[in-house]
């Protein structure tokens, strides 16, 4: 039986995305050849790469908008140079919400002068600033709109005159929200689309051309964006496993389907941290992530009892991260209902045996 996974990333993708995926790897198109030994220029790739940027696009309600959506390799950990590369002339704002947004903030450093508009390093990042200003001589503001690590998320963005720029990589498709109010947005595909090796960007053309360095070829999203994004080999097998949860979430019914599901799952788990007395959650409740559960155990004399029942229950990946300790549950868009139900069920026989 295929375990409850809630791994942080890379995470649990859809079983019949897992079965396509891996059919392809031995014969892709009935053509007796690998997905992964075919040109990325001959007709079925480019067909693949042209189908997962416009189903990005598609879900996330910006077509003909004056984006284009681009399969970048190198992580969003590129993207944290990549943004100030190509966006930032003279200073920028950044909004520290985590180990994710302070390692962007590092990377920016190197390009221009950095506003830190706000942070929460004050609390270990358990929350999400709120009030704070961002100055309307920045090049472009960036944020970060889930943080993986300490399971906060912000659920509301600031209105600026400026280009906002947004890490998404652990709430991407997970959610509705106005997407245009945002110039660029990137993604790691392995939480909510695919395995590592690619990152998606999606960018508005106009807010480029306006920075006076000159920009290597592979770090230039104008590059990228010139040959629909195929300057170089694409990352094939992770590009077409992307396209094919992307076509999975579409035909589910696309974000607006699964928001409600991660609604479910998120409000199962955390009823459960707030009314059992042998937890206790980490993250301010008014922040708390859909995507990623934090939390305790009140009593750490029981972890070795609650750790082996989760594991024993067939539970992945539950360990928190090593910042944060305790526990941590992330319910991505491919993680089922009954895998939280699982989790919970294991709270509450430990409440009832302790
Ligand atoms: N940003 C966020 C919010 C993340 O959660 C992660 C990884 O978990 C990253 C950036 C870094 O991604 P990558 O490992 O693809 O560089």
């Amino acid at each position: 039986m295929k375990k409850h996974n809630f791994s942080a990333g890379p995470c649990i993708l859809p079983e019949e995305v897992l079965k396509k995926a891996s059919e392809a790897v031995i014969d892709f198109n009935n053509d007796n050849l690998s997905l992964i030994e075919i040109s990325h220029r001959s007709q079925p790739f480019v067909d693949v790469i042209e189908k997962a940027r416009s189903l990005a696009l598609e879900l996330l309600g910006l077509e003909n908008k004056g984006y284009k959506a681009l399969f970048l390799q190198g992580g969003a950990s590129m993207q944290f140079l990549m943004v100030a590369y190509n966006l930032l002339n003279k200073k920028a704002a950044y909004l520290n919400t985590g180990t994710w947004s302070d390692k962007a903030i590092k990377e920016a450093k190197l390009f221009g002068e950095l506003v830190e508009v706000a942070s929460s390093k004050d609390k270990n990042f358990s929350y999400i600033p709120k009030t704070y200003e961002i100055p309307t001589d920045v090049d472009y503001f960036h944020c970060t709109s889930n943080n993986t690590i300490y399971g906060t998320q912000m659920k509301s963005f600031p209105e600026t005159s400026v280009p906002m720029i947004c890490d998404m990589s652990s709430d991407i498709f997970s959610r509705q929200m106005d997407f245009s109010k945002f110039d660029l947005i990137y993604a790691g595909a392995q939480k909510n689309m695919g395995p590592a090796g690619t990152t998606l960007v999606v960018i508005k053309e106009d807010i480029l051309g306006k920075v006076e360095r000159q920009i290597p070829s592979m770090l230039n999203y104008q590059v990228f964006l010139d040959k629909e994004s195929m300057f170089n080999t694409p990352p094939v097998f992770a590009v077409y496993t992307s396209m094919l949860t992307l076509e999975w979430l579409k035909d589910l019914g696309g974000i607006e389907f699964i928001e409600k599901v991660n609604e479910k799952k998120s409000a199962l788990l955390y009823s459960e941290i707030d009314r059992n007395p042998l937890f206790k959650g980490v993250a301010a409740i008014e922040d708390r992530s859909n995507m990623n559960a934090t939390f305790t155990l009140a009593d750490k004399n029981l972890q070795t009892k609650f750790d082996k029942m989760w594991q024993e229950a067939n539970i992945n990946g539950l360990s928190g991260h090593r910042s944060v300790g305790g526990y941590r549950a992330s319910m991505y868009n491919a993680l089922p209902l009954y895998s939280v139900q699982a989790l919970v069920d294991v709270m509450q026989e430990l409440e009832r045996i302790s």
